[in-house]
């Protein structure tokens, strides 16, 4: 589990932040009142973060906070008064953030903040700039907030990048750069990226008015002017990243089926036509599914409609288990499923539909706490041709009726 660490003489306070970042964020809570005892602990355990008051019995000038980042760790200072000069002298450290420890409002922020890092870390950003004293300026700034970043100097080579590694979650890009600037390279990635996949920030100077407003009008999500504060560099950062994971969630909800999280009807029929569009020069083909739980009317009768529910959680996860992450595995509603198979021939599909047959067949469904069954289920199945998207699933439909009538648990392949 990870630790934080906490370096507070005031032990009401330590031990009341303690208490709520191990309740909220299950980390394990080291608390130090002295820069002695902190030294310790340092000495046994790494951590993840670590916060530190500036005025302790035995470090009343700050020491621990030079201490403590020389020893490469991560910290939050901690100061009861937050006047120009202290913020002036903190920010020339390479401290996240400081915080004023009055109230809970306080705590919270903190907390808030500990979260945001942690989240952090699943992020890529890549940092496109000419100037390599800016770039390990900037590069720091952002692994200190636990970014994973990559640097690249120029914007070709920024392309170059996202080409072979789509998982960015921001760019954040200088102006004046040589071959491509910053503005021809935000309007070439969002023909590829929209704004709920990739952030995009430029770093613009303060003497090209009319530069950001354009960033923005190509599609950049905001901009930061040079020369800029490492506060305002952070917050900006964070609150980007922020509303990426924002739209991504409700985009995520979106497209999903609410008790299994499968892929719902609506994104099937959105991500086919994408496919189908995409795949009409190479013909490639595809094989439709449809799926649908042999006398699932007796389970519920007999199991309750929890019971139902189980069973129609588990196929899903073993129709996921046994397809492909580019194969759709959709619920198309009840106890019925839409699974597509791409880029296939029909004998390779045929393959894939009686593996899933046979998983099913043999596997044993808790219904509840004392009860396994064996069900199974029935499939018709089409190949793609010149055919609509929805010709096809009629087609399969139309077999999975043929199935039902000629007595369940079989595929029958148009
Ligand atoms: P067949 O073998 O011909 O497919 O018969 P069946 O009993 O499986 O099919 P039928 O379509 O007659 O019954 C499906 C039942 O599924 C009826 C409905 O009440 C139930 N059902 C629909 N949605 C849900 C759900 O989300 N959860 C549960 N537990 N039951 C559902
Ligand atoms: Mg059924
Ligand atoms: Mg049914």
């Amino acid at each position: 589990m990870k630790r934080i660490l906490i370096v507070e003489d005031n032990k009401t306070l330590a031990k009341l932040l303690a208490k709520k970042i191990e309740l909220s964020l299950k980390y394990e809570v080291d608390v130090a009142y002295k820069l002695s005892e902190a030294k310790l602990f340092l000495k046994k355990y790494t951590y993840f973060i670590t916060l530190l008051d500036i005025n302790l019995p035995d470090a009343p000038n700050g020491e621990v906070v030079d201490y403590v980042l020389n020893k490469g760790n991560h910290a939050i200072v901690l100061s009861a008064t937050i006047d120009k000069e202290f913020r002036k002298k903190m920010l020339q450290k390479n401290i996240i953030d400081y915080v004023n420890k009055g109230g809970v409002d306080d705590i919270n922020y903190i907390i808030q903040t500990i979260e945001r890092l942690e989240k952090n870390q699943k992020h890529k950003v890549l940092l496109v700039d000419d100037s390599m004293v800016f770039r390990k300026t900037m590069k720091n700034m952002l692994e200190n907030l636990f970014y994973k970043v990559t640097t690249v100097a120029h914007g070709e080579e920024a392309i170059g990048m996202l080409n072979t590694h789509p998982d960015f979650s921001m760019v954040i890009t200088d102006y004046n750069m040589p071959v491509m600037n910053g503005l021809e390279l935000t309007s070439e990635i969002r023909k590829d990226y929209n704004k709920s996949e990739l952030c995009i920030i430029a770093i613009s100077s303060n003497d090209n008015e009319e530069v950001n407003a354009l960033f923005l009008k190509q599609g950049a999500n905001d901009f930061i002017k040079k020369p800029f504060s490492k506060e305002e560099f952070s917050c900006r950062i964070n609150n980007s990243i922020e509303a990426l994971e924002n739209i991504q969630f409700i985009t995520n909800h979106a497209n999903r089926d609410f008790l299994t999280g499968l892929y719902n009807r609506r994104y099937f029929y959105a991500n086919m036509q994408e496919y189908i569009e995409d795949t009409k020069e190479s013909g490639e083909q595809f094989a439709v599914a449809i799926i649908d739980i042999d006398n699932f009317k007796y389970i519920n009768d007999t199991y309750g409609h929890d019971g139902g529910d189980k069973i129609i959680t588990s196929v899903s996860e073993i129709l996921r288990i046994n397809t492909s992450y580019r194969d759709i595995v959709a619920r198309f509603g009840g106890e019925e499923f839409c699974v597509a198979l791409k880029n296939i021939n029909k004998y390779s599909a045929l393959d894939i539909l009686e593996r899933l047959r046979q998983e099913i067949q043999k596997f044993d469904f808790n219904v509840d706490a004392t009860n396994q069954i064996k069900i199974t289920i029935s499939i018709g199945a089409a190949l793609h041709n010149d055919d609509t998207l929805d010709e096809t699933i009629n087609q399969a439909d139309m077999m999975l009726h043929n199935a039902k009538q000629n007595g369940k648990n079989q595929i029958i392949f148009n």
